[in-house]
């Protein structure tokens, strides 16, 4: 019995509570749970609200009612980032102790100021899948006198992966089983795209990647499910389970509901919230139909 119950599927829906629900999480949300239904697999929820700048509880207040009036029902047992903080701080200093991690200094304004002037010369400069300009290594040649005392004067840094040694640590090539909307099967993860990604900010103890990782295999998640916006997000969660030991999920990336403009809904545009919906004299089952389930 105890086996059987280690070898159910487990899926989650995770949204952070620093806005509220659309139509787009309505869809991700649903995915979830009937895919957890097909396969008689659990369905968790976990809040994700690892960024206590952004992140209110009268958010994930309107986040449960949402979710309850469109018929989204997992175990009552929920995962907060906010409580875990522990466990990424251990996962962080294993990445420290293979010396992957370092301390940057530049500000989003350097960056900017960095990439325009390169840019003005005739240079390219490199994005990440987001449309982020990749962060300038320099930091990584400051002398060690420097960088303590920088780290001494207070200032404020962020701590960033070091990309290129961790792929050469990770050795072969990486990759991920996707059964979603996208590009199906074995897919090759690409994390050297995202550049020196941000493990932990000084507002925010750690990142959406580093939490994320420790927060499905602490749950035990075999799927993961979730929008087309993550799919790339995806190789750089590939690589810290790789280089944190953690087991690797499925993964189904779904298609996006996109606005009148053909963008990426916003947790800010009123018309498509699904409290305002509700308000407006919506039912639950107009929902799905407007999400075309
Ligand atoms: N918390 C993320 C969001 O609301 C989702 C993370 C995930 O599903 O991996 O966009």
């Amino acid at each position: 019995m105890a086996q059987t119950a280690r070898q159910k599927p487990v899926f989650r829906f995770a949204p952070s509570p620093n806005g509220f629900l659309h139509l787009g999480h309505a869809l991700s949300a649903l995915i979830n749970q009937a895919m957890a239904r097909e396969t008689q697999g659990r369905l968790l929820l976990r809040i994700e609200d690892i960024d206590q700048t952004r992140c209110k509880p009268e958010f994930e207040a309107e986040i449960l009612s949402d979710l309850a009036w469109i018929g989204f029902h997992a175990e009552p047992q929920l995962r907060r980032q906010s409580g875990h903080l522990a466990d990424y701080r251990e996962a962080l200093d294993r990445l420290d102790a293979l010396g992957l991690i370092y301390p940057s200094f530049l500000t989003r304004g350097e960056i900017k100021a960095r990439v325009e002037a390169a840019e003005a010369a005739g240079e390219s400069w490199p994005r990440d899948p987001d449309g982020a300009p990749i962060y300038p290594r320099d930091d990584l040649d400051r002398p060690p006198g420097e960088r303590r005392r920088l780290l001494d004067s207070g200032l404020r840094h962020a701590l960033r992966l070091d990309m290129k040694k961790a792929i050469s640590l990770v050795g072969g090539p990486l990759t991920f089983v996707e059964t979603g909307d996208g590009a199906r099967g074995v897919v090759t993860a690409d994390p050297e795209a995202w550049g020196d990604v941000i493990l932990s900010r000084s507002d925010a103890p750690s990142s959406y990647h580093l939490s994320v990782v420790v927060d499905d295999a602490a749950q035990g998640v075999t799927h993961v499910v979730r929008g087309l916006d993550l799919f790339h997000a995806t190789s750089v969660h590939r690589l810290l389970q790789q280089l944190l030991d953690l087991p690797e999920p499925r993964y189904h990336h779904h298609r996006l509901i996109l606005g009148p403009d053909g963008r990426k809904l916003s947790k800010s545009a009123a018309s498509t919230g699904l409290a305002a919906l509700r308000a407006a004299g919506h039912s639950p089952s107009d929902i799905r139909l407007m999400l075309g389930l």
